[in-house]
C-alpha cells in the first residue's frame, strides 16, 4: 500500500506525487497532450491509462537489460512508483531517421535513413523550448559531469539498440526519441517516461506515425495509434478508457 501525501510537480503529461517514505514518488499519468511548447493543447482520451502501461513495459525490459532506471512497479491503471531522483536538466534526443526538429533545422527530407545514429543534447527548459546544446555547454554550465554525461550517452545509445530490437519484432520503426536522467544515491538512472509522448514511432509498412505526431499534426486516430502500440508491445487490449479517464 503507497500512501500519498503532496504533490510535488505538475508536468504537461504527468503529475509527480510524494508519498511517505521520500525516496519514492508516484508518477501520474494525465491524458492533457501538450504540442510545440505548449501551443496546442489537446486531450487524449486514455492516454494516461495507455502510457502507463507502456512505460511499465518498456522500463521492465530496459531493467532486463541493465539499464538502471527510477521505476519500481505499477501501482493502478494511471499511476506508477518511482525513485525520486535529482533531474538532469539535459534531454538527451536520439535519432535514427530524419524527423521533427531535425528535418526543420537542416532541411533534410523527413524519413531519410541516417548513416549513423545522431545523438543531441538540449537544456530541459520548456520557456526556452529545450535549445541544443553541445558538451562544451554543458560542462561550462556545469549541468552534468564529464562522467555522467558519458554514462548519459552510453545509456541512451544502448536504449536505442535495446528499443529497436524489441520495436522491430512487432513492425514498428523508431525514428527518434528523447530521454531524461536523474541522480539517485550518486548513481545515474534513466527517468521520465518512454511512450509514444516521447518517442516517434513509425509503423515499418505504411510509415504511419504511432505517437504524438498524430495529434501534433492533426491526423486524427491518435488514440487508436496508442492502443495499437500497446497492444503490439503487451498484446493488451484496454477496455474502453473513457470509463477511466477521471482524475486524481
Ligand atoms: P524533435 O526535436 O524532432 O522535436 O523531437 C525529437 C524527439 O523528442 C521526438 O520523439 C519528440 O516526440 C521528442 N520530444 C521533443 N521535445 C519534446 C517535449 O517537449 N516533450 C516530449 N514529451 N517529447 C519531446
Amino acid at each position: 500500500m503507497v500512501s500519498i501525501t503532496d504533490l510535488v510537480a505538475e508536468g504537461k503529461a504527468k503529475r509527480l506525487y510524494a508519498t511517505e517514505n521520500p525516496e519514492e514518488g508516484v508518477i501520474y499519468y494525465r491524458d492533457e497532450t501538450f504540442a510545440f511548447h505548449g501551443l496546442k493543447r489537446g486531450r487524449i482520451i486514455g492516454k494516461g491509462e495507455i502510457n502507463n502501461l507502456i512505460c511499465e513495459y518498456i522500463f521492465t525490459l530496459l531493467s532486463q537489460k541493465g539499464i538502471p532506471n527510477h521505476f519500481i512497479r505499477r501501482i493502478d491503471n494511471r499511476c506508477s512508483l518511482v525513485k525520486r531522483v535529482e533531474i538532469i536538466p539535459v534531454v538527451v534526443k536520439i535519432r535514427n531517421i530524419v524527423a521533427g526538429s531535425l528535418a526543420k533545422r537542416t532541411g533534410y527530407p523527413e524519413g531519410t535513413r541516417l548513416h549513423n545514429t545522431v545523438l543531441e543534447y538540449c537544456l530541459k527548459d520548456a520557456e526556452l523550448e529545450d535549445p541544443l546544446l553541445n558538451l562544451t555547454h554543458i560542462t561550462a554550465m556545469a549541468l552534468a559531469t564529464p562522467d555522467e554525461i558519458k554514462l548519459m550517452e552510453e545509456m541512451s545509445l544502448r536504449v536505442n539498440e535495446i528499443l529497436i530490437g524489441c520495436l522491430s519484432e512487432i513492425q514498428i520503426e523508431l525514428i527518434d526519441f528523447k530521454l531524461e536522467f536523474g541522480r539517485f544515491h550518486g548513481q545515474l538512472l534513466l527517468a521520465d517516461e518512454v511512450s509514444p509522448d516521447t518517442c516517434r514511432f513509425w509503423d515499418a509498412k505504411t510509415h504511419e506515425p504511432l505517437d504524438i505526431d498524430r495529434f501534433r499534426r492533426d491526423l486524427g486516430n491518435v488514440e487508436e495509434a496508442y492502443r495499437e502500440v500497446l497492444h503490439r508491445l503487451t498484446g493488451n487490449v484496454l477496455r474502453n478508457a473513457e470509463d477511466d479517464a477521471g482524475e486524481v
